[in-house]
C-alpha cells in the first residue's frame, strides 16, 4: 500500500465500553477456570519475572520451564548472574537458543548491579534503555513485576485481539499493529491487570490459536468479527454450490 493511502485510510475504531466490559468478563471467567499454572506467576520477585520473559521470548512455554527452574537455582538473584562470566550464563542457558538472550540478560544484570543497587527500575523508560527489552517484555515486567496497569501485545494477544476486534486486511501493517496496543490498553481493566493479561496471552496460545482456532465453544465467540466473517463465508459457499447443482 501507498503512503498516500495508508494517511488516507480511515482509522480503526475501537469497540464501545459495553463491549469492552463483556471481553473481560468472559476472558477473566475463561481463566479461572483454564488458565496455566505457571512457576513465574507466582511470583512477584522482578529478577525472576524478567528472566521468565526473557526465555519466553521465541520460545514455547514447555521448553522454558525445566530451565526457568535450572537457571534461577544456578542465579537466584541478579547480584549472582553479575559475578558469573557471559561464557558461564551461556552455557547454563543451553539449548534454549536465540544465545543472543542470555548475553543481554548478563549484561542487564550487571548494570542492575552497579547502577541501580540491584534493583530492577519500574519505570518504562528505564527498562526500554536496557538492551533486548522490547515494548512487549517492558510492559511484562511492569504488570506482572511492579503491578503497573500496562498493557502488553505479544504474538499471542496480536492474533487474538486482530480477530476478535478488526479481522480485514493483515495484522502486520504498521497502523494495525499500532492499533492493537491502543485495544489491549482500553481492554485492560483498572483492577485485575496481572490476570488480564496473563489471560490474553494463555487464551491466545490455547483456544484462539494461530492454524485452527478452537471457535467451537469459544466464549468470545458472539463477539468475534473473525467467526462472523467465517460464518459468512462458509454461508455464501454453501449458497453458491447449492445453485451450482441446480
Ligand atoms: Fe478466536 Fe474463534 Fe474465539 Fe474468535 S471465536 S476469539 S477466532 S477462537
Amino acid at each position: 500500500m501507498s503512503a498516500a493511502k495508508r494517511r488516507r485510510r480511515k482509522p480503526l475504531p475501537l469497540p464501545p465500553p459495553a463491549d469492552r466490559q463483556r471481553f473481560r468478563r468472559r476472558l477473566l471467567n475463561w481463566y479461572r477456570r483454564h488458565g496455566r499454572d505457571l512457576p513465574w506467576r507466582r511470583t512477584r520477585d522482578p529478577y525472576h519475572i524478567l528472566v521468565s520473559e526473557v526465555m519466553l521470548q521465541q520460545t514455547q512455554v514447555d521448553r522454558v520451564l525445566p530451565k526457568y527452574e535450572e537457571w534461577l537455582t544456578e542465579y537466584p538473584t541478579f547480584e549472582s548472574l553479575a559475578a558469573a562470566t557471559p561464557r558461564q550464563a551461556l552455557r547454563t542457558w543451553y539449548p534454549l537458543g536465540y544465545n543472543v538472550r542470555p548475553k543481554r540478560l548478563h549484561a542487564i544484570a550487571r548494570e542492575v548491579v552497579t547502577r541501580y543497587d540491584e534493583r530492577l527500575p519500574s519505570d518504562a523508560d528505564r527498562l526500554k534503555a536496557f538492551k533486548g527489552l522490547g515494548d512487549y517484555t517492558v510492559g511484562a515486567v511492569r504488570c506482572f513485576a511492579f503491578g503497573a496497569r500496562a498493557p502488553i501485545v505479544d504474538t499471542n494477544i496480536s492474533r487474538l485481539l486482530f480477530r476478535m476486534f478488526v479481522a480485514r486486511g493483515t495484522a502486520k501493517d504498521h497502523e494495525t499493529k499500532r492499533h492493537l496496543w491502543a485495544l489491549s490498553g482500553v481492554l485492560l481493566p483498572r483492577r485485575h491487570a496481572f490476570d488480564f493479561n496473563q489471560a490474553l496471552m494463555d487464551f491466545g496460545a490455547m483456544v484462539c490459536v494461530p492454524r485452527t482456532p478452537r471457535c467451537g465453544g469459544c466464549p468470545m465467540q458472539p463477539d468475534c468479527k473473525f467467526f462472523a466473517s467465517s460464518e459468512r463465508q462458509q454461508l455464501g459457499a454453501a449458497r453458491k454450490r447449492r445453485t451450482a447443482r441446480r
